[in-house]
Formats: C-alpha cells, sequence, structure tokens
C-alpha cells in the first residue's frame, strides 16, 4: 500500500523534476557549456527542496544514456546536437525520473516526435493489470510508423525508496517474455527512438557510479565519502562534481574514485552509445498507481 505522506513525496518529486526539465530545456542553446547546464539543473532541484536521485544525464547524439559532465568539461553545445536531458529528484527517496530532447535543427524533430508521441500513447494505456508488453508493443509500433527503431535494450523501469531499478522491466518493444503486470507503485516510463540499429553498447568512459557492498581496507577519506554518501542517498548514483570538498584538486577525486572502483566498492556505469551511431531521442515520465488512481508525476 502506498499511503498518503508517500504519494505526497513522489507528487512533490515530480513537481520539481518536471518544472527542472522545463527550465534546462528553454536554458540549453547552442554554444553553452554542457557543465554550466548540469550545474544550474542540479542547483535548482536543490533550491526547490529535491536532492538528484542521479547525476543530471546529458547525453548528446549517439550517447543515449549515461553522460553527465566531469568537472572540467569542455563540450560546448552545437547548433546540430541532439541532447538528451534525463533528470531525476528524490524527496526522502522517492524518485521522480524524467527525460526530454532537444535539437536547435528541425530536420531532427521526426526523431523527437516519435520518442516523445510514443510516450504518450504508453501513458494512455497504463492502468492496473495492463501488461508491461502491451505498453512495449505501442511503444515499438508507434516509433517504428515515423520510420525509426525503439532502442531493444534499453527500458523503462519500476522505482521504488532510494532505489532508481527495482525490478520490473517496461521493455520498448513487444517483448513476449516480459509479461508482469501493472500495479500500484510507481514506474518510470522511457522510449528511445534512433536513426540507428536499436541497440546500445558501453562504451569506454564511465561519468556515473553507486556504492556497492563496503568491504576491504579502506583509507580514512575513502570512509568518510562512503558514510556521507550512504547516509545521504544509499545506493542512488552519484558523480565527481559532487565530491571536490574530499580533494584539492580533480586528480585526488579521481583517484579517489579510481582506488574505491578497484576495490569493488562502486557499480561504475560507463556511457551507453548507440551501435550504429544512430542519432537517439528519448522521453521519459514518472508514473504512480495508488489504490484509487493512475498520475503522471512528471506532466
Ligand atoms: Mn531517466
Ligand atoms: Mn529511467
Amino acid at each position: 500500500m502506498i499511503d498518503e505522506s508517500i504519494v505526497r513525496m513522489y507528487l512533490k518529486a515530480g513537481e520539481i523534476a518536471k518544472r527542472v526539465r522545463e527550465e534546462a530545456l528553454s536554458k540549453a542553446k547552442p554554444g553553452m557549456k554542457l557543465l554550466d547546464l548540469a550545474i544550474f539543473i542540479e542547483n535548482r532541484i536543490r533550491e526547490l527542496g529535491g536532492e538528484p536521485a542521479f547525476p543530471v544525464n546529458l547525453s548528446v547524439n549517439h550517447i543515449a544514456a549515461h553522460y553527465t559532465p566531469v568537472l572540467d568539461d569542455k563540450q560546448i553545445l552545437s547548433d546540430n546536437d541532439v541532447l538528451k536531458i534525463d533528470i531525476g529528484v528524490h524527496v526522502n527517496g522517492y524518485i521522480a525520473d524524467t527525460a526530454a530532447t532537444k535539437s536547435f535543427n528541425p530536420a531532427y524533430e521526426p526523431l523527437l516526435e516519435a520518442s516523445r508521441t510514443a510516450l504518450e500513447k504508453a501513458l494512455e494505456i497504463i492502468k492496473p493489470g495492463i501488461r508491461a508488453n502491451e505498453v512495449g508493443k505501442v511503444i515499438e509500433e508507434t516509433i517504428k510508423s515515423f520510420g525509426y527503431r525503439p532502442i531493444k535494450n534499453l527500458t523503462g523501469h519500476s522505482l521504488d525508496q532510494y532505489v532508481i531499478h527495482s525490478g520490473y522491466i517496461i521493455p520498448n518493444y513487444h517483448d513476449r517474455l516480459v509479461r508482469w503486470k501493472f500495479q500500484e507503485g510507481a514506474y518510470a516510463i522511457e522510449p528511445f527512438a534512433t536513426t540507428g540499429v536499436g541497440i546500445v553498447k558501453e562504451g569506454n568512459i564511465a561519468t556515473i557510479f553507486s556504492l556497492k557492498k563496503v568491504r576491504g581496507r579502506l583509507s580514512d577519506i575513502e570512509k568518510r565519502i562512503i558514510d556521507d554518501i550512504w547516509k545521504s542517498r544509499r545506493m542512488l548514483p552519484f558523480c565527481e562534481r559532487w565530491l571536490t570538498k574530499y580533494s584539492r584538486s580533480i586528480e585526488g577525486v579521481r583517484n579517489i574514485l579510481k582506488s574505491l572502483a578497484k576495490k569493488k566498492i562502486l557499480h561504475v556505469y560507463p556511457i551507453l552509445v548507440e551501435r550504429a551511431n544512430g542519432l537517439v531521442s528519448q522521453f521519459e515520465h514518472t508514473v504512480l498507481i495508488t489504490g484509487k488512481e493512475v498520475i503522471v508525476t512528471t506532466l
């Protein structure tokens, strides 16, 4: 059962995520540094009374997901970029996960429209009792009707307190094996459309991390970092930009992360790249199903 105080926290997270998403969409312009956009987004989340549920993902063109700007990021948005802005907000661990795509070249508008419309159509049919793969079918058919492919190995997901991927997946195609039915709970629905083959692979950089089980010998600074992260966000993801108070230099922060990764204390999330280097668009909303109603918290 989702009680009313929990519903209120989901709604608050949703309100903040939606507002910051819209602000970020109007702020993103050619010539802007990706890093400045990330800092703006995460500051706004905190100003509005939330916490980032994960570092904002600003994935450009053929990068589908999992890129967040690094401390010395130099990347500048160009007028030919397809930018995915994927924002997570949590209030006491209750998460809103939402994304939108921005492009400055009207030629890419149909690619954006494909995933935007797929999300709309998916949301129209979600209610208790509907199967996850029926939602996937609608997403696949919609994206294909625009002449693009859905990304098959990226999925929507159930959400739980302090957990972004809590076990149930919502496929972006008619996956016959995914037969579970929607019931009370929170779910992120996120169609990806691409001009490529519709599969992502891991790239060779990683900018996002989360804690795993703590084991082995740790230095004092490592203990402090792990303690701070665990207390404030448990296993929710983080990035190097949030760790500057632990070291005076960027190199220092990176060395701490390297050491923690080597001790197998960190999950490392590599960027996800479209296999044929196709352009990728994504839209995402969070849906809350209570005993009484279906609410899109980020709409
Ligand atoms: Mn997301
Ligand atoms: Mn998501």
